[in-house]
Order: C-alpha cells, then structure tokens, then sequence
C-alpha cells in the first residue's frame, strides 16, 4: 500500500523550504521530517494498492488537493519553527 498523500507532501514541503521567506527555517532532517509528520497527520491519508496503479485527476482534483497540503504545511511550518525538537 502507497499513501499518494505522503508523495504529494514530501515535494512541497522540499519545494516550500527552498523559498526565501522560509530561509529562517531549519533545514535538518529531524525538522523535515517533523513538518511532513504533522501535515500529513492533519490531511486524509490516500491508500492505494500500488502508485503506479492509477487513473488520472483531473487538473481541479489535483490543485485542490495541493492547496489544502500547502495550508497545512504552512501550519506545520508554523508549529515546527516556535518549537523545534532541538536546540
Ligand atoms: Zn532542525
């Protein structure tokens, strides 16, 4: 089983650090890893039996579903950057 979801976050939270008004946040692989947790801990997980076994969406499917993970990203973000699980 493929959770689609976690592909879907994994790239953006990559493609959200890499901006500028995010270069204050840590960049560690204990904080990444800490904001994809918590964003996809708040979306809906997307099991599929295999990732490769998949039909299209549409263009509206797939830029929605990119927004509500982006919105949580950016809260993760958030939570991540006031408290780090280090020092
Ligand atoms: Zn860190």
């Amino acid at each position: 089983m493929e959770n689609l979801q976690e592909e879907r976050v994994f790239q953006l939270v990559r493609e959200l650090l890499q901006r500028e008004e995010y270069s204050h946040v840590c960049k560690c692989p204990d904080c990444f890893v800490d904001i994809a947790a918590i964003a996809l801990n708040a979306l809906p997980a997307e099991y599929v039996a295999d990732k490769y076994y998949k039909f299209p969406e549409t263009a509206e499917s797939v830029k929605s579903k990119q927004e509500a993970a982006t919105k949580q990203i950016l809260d993760a973000i958030a939570k991540v950057t006031q408290r780090p699980h280090h020092d």
